[in-house]
């Protein structure tokens, strides 16, 4: 007998699209945020782990102001997404939580990690200017 499809889970979809570094991250923030608004915000477009820490922190980097060009949805998006990672405990948990870094393998504190939108990846500040071109934006 076929199995019945699996229940959706927080970040299914969401988490792939917003770290495709193939695309600027602008155009990954208001497609994920689009595309959640037309999916009736199913939770599955939502984001958490490393991609939330990518949204937050390029968020944050930019005061909380939406550059021109990310849809209308993106500021309820960003609410969605961190309700769906425990608010702002959660962040805090979020930021205490050990990483390694991909460039040394050394491990950090969230808190004390910085994240490429542009390759959509972890750094610690040691790795950062070499493993990050000029045209990389980090932030964190
Ligand atoms: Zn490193
Ligand atoms: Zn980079």
């Amino acid at each position: 007998m076929e199995q019945p499809p699996a229940p959706g889970r927080i970040g299914q979809y969401g988490n792939g699209v917003v770290l495709d570094h193939g695309l600027p991250v602008e155009e990954r923030v208001a497609r994920v945020a689009e595309w959640w608004d037309a999916d009736s915000r199913d939770g599955r477009w939502l984001v958490t782990g490393k991609a939330y820490f990518l949204l937050r922190c390029w968020l944050l980097a930019r005061a909380g102001a939406l550059p021109s060009g990310v849809g209308g949805y993106a500021a309820d998006y960003a609410a969605a997404c961190l309700s769906v990672n425990g608010g702002e405990p959660g962040w805090d948990r979020a930021l205490r939580a050990r990483l390694s870094c991909p460039g040394c393998g050394d491990g950090y504190r969230a808190e004390n990690m910085r994240i490429c939108v542009t390759c959509a990846d972890y750094t610690c500040c040691s790795c950062e200017p070499d493993t990050h071109a000029r045209e990389c934006e980090v932030v964190g």
